[in-house]
């Protein structure tokens, strides 16, 4: 196998850097190494961690105009996004600096005088992370923040097509004084790391977002050292439109949800379920604004649409488009791509399909790309049922202004995070992660530094 890999620009084609393979010793010494360090960086205090923590985020932010630069020459997404990307990812670690400093522990009143009960908690060990391409910055810090928080040491493998923005970050890290074997970066192809990773003695909990099938394989594999998992996987959120609801507003969430990053988000509106009432008027609308976005180079002013990250996934979304033509949808706007398979460049202009039914493929896949599928219901019931008719359960939204509707749908919709006339609910201080085959765990919030935390109990006898 090759010793570097090479990250390009897919937007045109072009070298951006060649990265070097970690070996497997390479990646086994980081873990020793990791470990080794735990003891001591556990027993930091507090108040000095969450000083670091906030030393890092600092150091980010006065680098964030090159960071965000980077971001977009390996992710591809327009810049004003990877500026509001680095600001997403030091919120994770502004927040979880304040929680170091709030790892309570608790008393219990014991059954006889004799006796006391004290809880404590103490951070899980080393703990191995595998992040996706998608947030190359924020999918990161989500874990490594609370972890570090918590006084675990933390090693990351980054997605092979954006480890620059997490090789960034880590020197940054430890510039701003965390110590080198607490957080370290490592560069591998994903199965070669999950393998080290999950076999590893030194690994005590698995951290990974990305696709469901490769979470699965990460929690077998994790099953016989009986490692701590967090998984924050796949989604194909519904969005529903109830006739009550501002359309206007409803359109403009929808975009914001549906286009952020081409389409490549694992919250991104996938099925726009709206009311047979209104159906013809939202997505009239919808198209007219879907036809302003402009796509192109993501450095360039003005573009609201990149590139697809990778041929993989440009020939899954033209897949679904065209099996969703063959059966009838039709296409209000888009309906129109570009690939260079020379340069390795792929474009999805931003698409808008009516009449989608049940029948298509779009319908029941995760599409990660910029194309927003219409399907029509009758009653609230309905759209329940459509909504929830997937093995997934991340991400869902909904619009309306009746609170009758707003309650039964929140009590209903067997999804982890609800935006209820809100786009984009993602935030560092709530709780972020899926139901059903979406996830386990939470990541953000007050419940995202709890799977880095062992709880001890103390019971004190003969007093
Ligand atoms: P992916 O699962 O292929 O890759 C994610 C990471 O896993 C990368 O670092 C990759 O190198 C690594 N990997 C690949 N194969 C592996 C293996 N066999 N063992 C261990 N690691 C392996 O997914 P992707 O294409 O990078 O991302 C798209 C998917 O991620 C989508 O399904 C999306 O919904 C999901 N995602 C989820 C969230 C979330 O928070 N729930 C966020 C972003 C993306």
């Amino acid at each position: 196998m090759a010793d570097t890999f090479k990250v390009m620009d897919p937007a045109t084609g072009e070298l951006v850097q060649e990265v070097k393979y970690d070996s497997e010793e390479d990646i086994n010494r980081a873990l020793e190494r990791g470990h080794k360090a735990f003891k001591k960086w556990s027993q930091v205090d507090a108040h000095e961690r969450s000083r670091l923590l906030k030393k890092w985020s600092q150091k980010i932010q006065e680098n964030k105009q090159d960071i965000a630069k980077v971001m977009t020459r390996e992710n591809g997404k327009p810049l004003h996004e990877s500026l509001g990307e680095v600001d997403y990812a030091t919120d994770y670690i502004d927040w979880y600096a304040e929680e170091a400093k709030r790892i309570y522990g608790r008393t219990i009143p014991a059954n006889t005088e004799s006796k006391r009960i004290i809880i404590t908690r103490q951070p899980v060990g080393l703990v191995a992370a595998i992040t996706p391409w998608n947030f190359p910055a924020a999918m990161m810090t989500r874990k490594a923040a609370p972890a570090l928080a918590a006084g675990c040491t933390f090693v990351v493998k980054p997605a092979v097509e954006t480890p620059l923005t997490t090789i960034r970050f880590i020197e940054l890290a430890h510039e701003a004084g965390i110590p080198e074997d607490v957080v370290q970066c490592v560069n591998q192809r994903g199965s070669v790391a999950g393998e080290i990773f999950t076999g590893s003695k030194f690994v005590r909990k698995i951290t990974f977002t990305g696709s469901t099938p490769v979470g699965k394989s990460l929690i077998k594999d994790s099953a016989d050292t009986i490692k701590h998992v967090t998984m924050e996987l796949g989604g194909h959120a519904p969005l529903i439109v109830a006739k009550d609801a501002d359309i206007d507003f409803a359109v403009q969430q929808t975009i914001a949800s549906k286009f952020r990053n081409a389409g490549q988000t694992c919250v991104c509106a996938n099925r726009i379920i709206v009311q047979e009432d209104i159906v013809d008027t939202f997505s009239k609308k919808l198209a007219e604004e879907v036809a302003k976005l402009k796509v192109g180079n993501g450095l360039e002013e003005g573009t609201n649409i990149g590139p697809i990250i990778n041929k993989k996934g440009y020939d899954k979304i033209v897949k679904q488009i065209k099996d969703a033509i063959d059966k009838g949808a039709e296409a209000l706007v888009g309906n129109k791509y570009e690939a260079d398979e020379d340069k390795g460049c792929y474009f999805v202009y931003p698409t808008v399909l009516k009449n989608v039914d049940d029948s298509m493929m779009i319908m029941h896949e995760e599409t990660f790309g910029p194309v927003a599928p219409i399907i029509g219901f009758q009653n609230i019931k309905e759209a329940v049922a459509i909504a929830n008719n997937t093995p997934f359960g991340l991400a869902a939204y909904f619009f309306t202004n009746d609170y009758r509707t707003g309650t039964y749908l929140t009590e209903n919709l067997d999804y982890g995070i609800i935006g209820w006339n809100d786009g984009g609910p993602s935030a560092a201080h709530a709780p972020f992660g899926g139901m059903k085959e979406s996830g386990l765990g939470r990541e953000g919030g007050l419940e995202g530094i709890e799977p880095y935390l062992e709880t001890k109990y103390l019971s004190i006898g003969n007093l």
